[in-house]
């Protein structure tokens, strides 16, 4: 059996796997006026633009939890809100798992459920550079 490709991605604390290292540069780059561009969702070059995705979401009770659960998967935690990884497996189904903290009580539009968009966005196969 050949191993999945996969990579990982968290808002505010990028996991950058092997495939993703390689296409990772700044954050923001001012251009010569010295404006900064802000981060954009590109879609990941060996991956494209998804329309189906087996979504695993995996619900966290604290940002601890959260944090523990990103050090099993080597993904960095530091200000960590939330992370996904995006895999294929040897048939051929792209299968996302999502870590976020549980939403329980949350206010509409809040953090909590941009973290969750944010994620994913990242299932379907957007990337950002940070
Ligand atoms: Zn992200």
């Amino acid at each position: 059996m050949t191993a999945p490709a996969s990579f990982a991605a968290g808002r505010r604390a990028f996991a950058l796997g092997a495939l993703l290292a390689m296409l990772a540069a700044a954050p923001a780059t001012a251009n010569p006026l010295g404006f900064v561009t802000p981060d954009q969702w590109q879609p990941h070059a060996q991956v494209g633009i998804l329309e189906r995705v087996t979504l695993n979401v995996h619900w966290h009770d604290s940002a601890k939890l959260l944090r523990e659960a990103a050090a099993k998967h080597n993904v960095d935690n530091v200000d960590l809100h939330g992370f996904s990884i995006l895999r294929r497996t040897a048939t051929g189904e792209w299968v996302c798992d999502v870590f976020v903290v549980r939403m329980r009580g949350a206010l509409v539009d809040n953090d909590r459920t941009m973290t969750f968009g944010h994620e994913m966005l990242h299932c379907f196969g957007l990337r950002h550079e940070e």
